[in-house]
């Protein structure tokens, strides 16, 4: 079977008199209006418990959205149970009929919930219309139709050689066991990827997203529901880390954990995983994407302008708050008074508010620790002498977690925050004499763990040469002129090593490939 060739899915522009606008406002307004109750979903029902948690808006966090289910141990044991009841159907399912449940679920998005989830994105996660429709509309619609093309290409990929007198063949068994996906706030393209990539390949599924993330978790579920996912294939759970990591991970039948989040919570169950090893049928999967500490270095011979535009654009498009955003920038001293003056410029206008006004480009953080976590850190560099402040530096939690953009420069490029990922609005700028550019190079590779994502900007070919291979493993997605944020489906396939996660490119093949476990056949004659 040939499955349709995919191509990314057009962004709506939402502009003033849109009819999408319009859509997207009432879409936004009926959210807001009900508080709705929301269940987990075990074995294709609703589950409810007495124990609730809150869904607010971070902009807005007395406005009640929603009330969650919180789950517990037996939750999770009761959704292993059902993963492990639908497996047998699931996976002897023809994958045709699995690839058009993805498909529809596809077509749901880009149609009739579009703007549901949008809205979701846009309340539960603070994300302004722009952010939410490149994440929730535009990604996740291109991370389902694009996997299930590398889907039909592994199940039709070339056998093997078969010479006289034998038939070889190669087997795509989904795992032996269950997947556990882990899902992070910032991207509902993400919450909606993690389960379906190994979901397409057969596999069966515990889903368990951040609590940050429910409000846009629950719309995602109606959708897969209403595409055709048979019951018990993705169950979705509300419990504590701990209480997931207790049962699934002492579980016989985990088989892999399709995880994206900090690297200090990956590196924990990595090492949980290790020790339990000998409790478990088969080596787990692990694949994840963790932290970034992303860089922007910008060569003497760059223009100001666009370098200025890809360093606001990659620092604080979604309030700063995604594994690729830029947060520590190298510029060379003879062009940084013109990057400087553009910065200021452009950062001056720049609105910050709740998501329902679509002319704040800035928004909320997600939640309390993470507004006193960066406000510790602009409150450190306040006191240092070798910091200088030349944008923002206040913040407020009245109403919402709002932390202006604020930009730092720094005398030391190992400054504290030069190395540690902060994952808000607070960038570091480090200025550095033109002839230092060498030197610039190995301070960027050595100066943090991670190595998710970089920029260089430069007309200099020497100097873009030069950087493209001094920094060939400090970042998985590279750009050249470019800002470091935004990878789409299909075109950079996205993911980090070092600190920043196995690298298993999420919406490639590469991917899919780790949520299958192949069986050689040979038959003789
Ligand atoms: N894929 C996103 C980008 O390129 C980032 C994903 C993440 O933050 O985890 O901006």
């Amino acid at each position: 079977f040939n499955v349709p060739t995919p191509v990314n899915e057009p962004i709506l522009g939402y502009a003033p008199g849109s009819k999408e606008r319009e859509l997207l406002m009432a879409a936004i307004a009926d959210a807001r209006s009900k508080q709705i109750e929301i269940p987990m979903h075990i074995a294709g029902k609703e589950v409810h418990t007495d124990n609730k948690g809150k869904v607010t808006p971070p902009h807005d966090h007395q406005h009640i959205l929603g009330q969650f289910s919180k789950g517990d141990k037996s939750h999770v044991s009761q959704a292993i149970d059902a993963a492990l009841a639908a497996k047998a159907d699931w996976e002897n399912l023809a994958w045709e009929h699995r690839a058009a449940i993805f498909l529809k679920a596809a077509d749901l998005i880009a149609g009739p919930y579009r703007y549901k989830l949008n809205a979701a994105t846009m309340l539960g996660q603070s994300k302004n219309a722009y952010q939410a429709e490149i994440d929730s509309a535009c990604e996740l619609i291109d991370f389902l139709r694009f996997n299930v093309s590398y889907m039909a290409d592994i199940y039709k990929q070339q056998p093997p050689v078969s010479p006289r007198g034998s038939w070889n063949r190669v087997e795509q068994r989904p795992l032996e066991g269950f997947v556990f996906a882990l899902t992070p706030f910032n991207f509902t393209a993400i919450a909606g990827n993690l389960p379906t990539s190994a979901a397409m390949m057969g596999n069966v599924v515990v889903w368990k997203p951040a609590n940050t993330q429910i409000f846009a978790a629950n719309v995602l579920m109606e959708i897969f529901k209403e595409a055709g996912l048979p019951d018990g294939v993705i169950n979705l759970v509300y419990v504590s880390g701990p209480d997931a990591g207790e049962v699934i991970f002492n579980h016989p039948d985990f088989a892999g954990i399709h995880f994206t989040g900090s690297t200090g919570v990956f590196q924990n169950i990595w090492k949980t995983i290790g020790n339990n090893i000998h409790k478990f049928k088969t080596y787990p999967r692990i694949v994840g994407e963790t932290g970034g500490k992303d860089f922007i270095l910008v060569h003497g011979s760059a223009e100001a302008e666009a370098s200025s535009t890809a360093i606001i654009r990659g620092a604080f498009e979604y309030q700063g708050q995604k594994c690729s955003a830029a947060s520590r920038v190298y510029v060379a001293k003879s062009i940084w008074p013109k990057v400087k003056e553009f910065m200021q410029r452009d950062l001056a206008t720049f609105k910050m508010g709740g998501t329902e006004d679509f002319s704040n480009f800035i928004n909320a953080v997600i939640d309390e620790n993470s507004f006193d976590k960066l406000a510790k850190y602009i409150d450190e560099a306040k006191k240092d002498k070798g910091v200088e402040i030349i944008a923002g530096g206040g913040y407020n939690k009245t109403k919402g977690y709002f932390i202006e953009p604020t930009v730092l420069v720094v005398d030391d490029p190992k400054y504290t925050t030069m190395c540690e990922e902060l994952f808000g609005p607070v960038l570091t700028i480090y200025v550095y004499d033109d002839k230092d550019f060498d030197k610039v190079l190995n301070i960027i590779d050595t100066t943090s763990i991670y190595a998710l994502t970089g920029a260089v900007i430069a007309q200099d070919r020497y100097a873009i040469e030069k950087a493209t291979h001094a920094l060939r493993n400090a970042a998985g997605n590279f750009y050249i002129n470019d800002k470091c944020t935004g990878a789409v489906v299909g075109q950079q396939p996205f993911g980090g090593a070092r600190g920043s996660g196995t690298n298993d490119k999420a919406g490639s093949m590469i991917n899919l490939l780790r949520w299958v476990s192949p069986r050689a056949i040979k038959e003789t004659f």
